[in-house]
């Protein structure tokens, strides 16, 4: 198998230390088992996109020496391809459209936590819309057994999500008629021919979603990485929404070194001068960390 790994950013802001790390992860998986590294702009939000903050994290990655091996692909031009394949899962009866407003759902999740019961989508529309328009795209969960997703994450270890008792039928298609990260990023990693997911743990809970997702189109599931994520001094998940600064591309050696010891890789007595002299070392640092033969 050829490795294929990726990062893909949403250009909601600069590269902040926080994407840097999932960046330079994804980078030295790659560099480490000798394959290719590619770069997504996950672009769909509309109004979570701030106009020239793809172009400027693309910049950004390029100054830190992190250069893709293909053209970079951008997801606001592959509308056509999520529309395929919800026109795939519609045609096996999959989906379902829902004609619920966050309110309801809401409401009657309180219910079932008052219950103390699930907090999952309560499936209100799987039986019909109940003369409700329909408001965003559903893709139907199992029941029972099925629902148990499980999959060994490279750097956590096992992890198991029951879909149907803690996510429920989710959103393919926003009733703000954006197409859902959840099918814009299995069908681009899949459209990519992707091998390995490299990137922050706060996505660890999409990933059951995913791999069921995968299972539903009929394509393969790929390994995932989930590295821990940086936080303010307040412990919340660093992110461009709290004030995460953009990086100083001025001196990409020690942000780069900083993200490196966030990764708990070591880097040799001598702090590394060039780019390069970084990148070798912490591609051995990260072969080591992660048990990865050199001569693959
Ligand atoms: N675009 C997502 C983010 O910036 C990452 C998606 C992914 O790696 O699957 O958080």
């Amino acid at each position: 198998m050829t490795y294929r790994g990726r990062f893909a950013p949403s250009p909601t802001g600069p590269l902040h230390f926080g994407s840097l790390v999932s960046a330079l992860t994804s980078w030295l998986d790659a560099r480490a088992q000798r394959g290719a590294w590619l770069v997504r702009v996950e672009d769909i939000d509309g109004p979570r996109t701030v106009p020239g903050a793809a172009e400027d994290i693309l910049a950004t990655l390029e100054r830190f020496g992190m250069r893709a091996d293909e053209t970079p692909v951008w997801q606001s031009q592959r509308m056509a391809r999520y529309q395929h394949a919800l026109e795939q899962l519609k045609s096996t009866g999959l989906v379902y459209p829902c004609g619920c407003t966050r309110k309801e759902i809401a409401d009657s999740l309180l219910h079932a936590h008052a219950r103390n019961t699930t907090l999952a989508y309560p499936g209100t529309c799987r039986t019909g819309l109940h003369g409700k328009p329909a408001r965003a795209w559903r893709l139907r969960v199992p029941d029972g057994e099925p629902a148990v997703i499980t999959f060994d994450d490279r750097w956590q270890g096992p992890q198991t999500q029951n879909l149907a008792t803690e996510v429920g039928d989710f959103v393919l298609r926003r009733a703000d008629d954006q197409w859902a990260y959840q099918l814009a990023v299995v069908v681009d990693d899949a459209d990519a021919g992707i091998t390995h997911i490299v990137r922050g743990e706060d996505l660890m809970d999409s990933t059951a979603r995913q791999i069921y997702l995968q299972r539903c189109l009929g394509v393969a599931t790929p390994e995932y990485l989930h590295v821990p994520v940086v936080t303010n001094e307040h412990g919340e998940k660093l992110s461009k929404q709290n004030g995460a600064t953009a990086l100083d591309s001025d001196k990409p050696l020690e942000a780069l070194g900083a993200a490196a010891r966030h990764l708990g890789l070591k880097l040799g007595s001598e702090p590394p001068t060039t780019l390069e002299q970084f990148y070798s070392a912490a591609t051995a640092a990260w072969a080591k960390r992660m048990n990865i033969r050199a001569s693959r």
